[in-house]
């Protein structure tokens, strides 16, 4: 396939939503999909569909739509890495944990494959899978197995240390969980979820019941 530039953040999300999406539908044994009916399940624009896959090289026919499969097989070959790529998460709190949990099993390309944490009755524990090591030893793990995202779910006061611990021991990408906002270097990729002010955003609007 010829190489594409690099897409947009956006698009690049709406890809995996769209994946998961016409994963279920091809579970319910339907073989074509239309833009429209994509949109639908996503509740967004046809047009934004059609931009989005358009975007990827590759089109759909105007009476069958798209063909299910070959379509998120595209997906696949624009937005997963050939290898899977490994995933730590910092801080097996409630949330640490819960993100172990949910991605456990999962069949993604990504993997937890190690935590860490400063608590001595953490370590060496293993959660769903996970093994637990020390804090200390987070950067001789991150560098013997080659991890190269880490999810920050340590308290707020901490996650600017282990995010400099992080990009010292070579990791690509971070994602923060924690609401204290990070500065990393323009090489590393930083996504920050703050899952307390999004529901405080929504909160308001609900107060003001300007719920679209
Ligand atoms: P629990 O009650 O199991 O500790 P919690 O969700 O209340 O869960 P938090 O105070 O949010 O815990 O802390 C999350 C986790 O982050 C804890 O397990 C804590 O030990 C760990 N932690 C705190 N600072 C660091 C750090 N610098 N590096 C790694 N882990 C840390």
């Amino acid at each position: 396939m010829k190489e594409l530039n690099t897409l947009p953040e956006k698009t690049v999300e709406r890809l995996s939503q769209y994946r998961r999406a016409l994963l279920i539908t091809y579970a319910s044994g339907k073989s074509n999909i239309f833009s429209h009916e994509i949109a639908h399940l996503l509740h967004i624009t046809p047009v934004q569909v059609r931009r989005d896959i358009m975007l990827m090289g590759y089109s759909g026919t105007l009476r069958r739509g798209y063909d299910v499969k070959e379509l998120i097989a595209k997906i696949g070959e624009i937005i997963d890495n050939k290898a899977s790529q490994k995933v730590c998460v910092i801080g097996v709190g409630n949330l640490g944990r819960a993100i172990i949990s949910y991605f456990s099993g999962k069949r993604t390309k990504l993997t937890i494959v190690a935590a860490f944490d400063i608590n001595p009755e953490k370590v060496d524990k293993v959660y769903a899978g996970v093994h637990c090591y020390s804090y200390d030893r987070m950067q001789e793990i991150i560098k013997k197995e080659k991890i190269s995202i880490g999810i920050i779910t340590t308290p707020a006061e901490n996650a600017a240390k282990v995010s400099e611990s992080l990009v010292i021991a070579g990791i690509k990408g971070v994602l923060n969980f924690t609401p204290s906002s990070l500065n990393v270097s323009p090489h590393v990729y930083l996504e920050e979820y703050d899952m307390i002010t999004s529901l405080e955003k929504i909160a308001y609007f609900v107060k003001k019941g300007n719920t679209k």
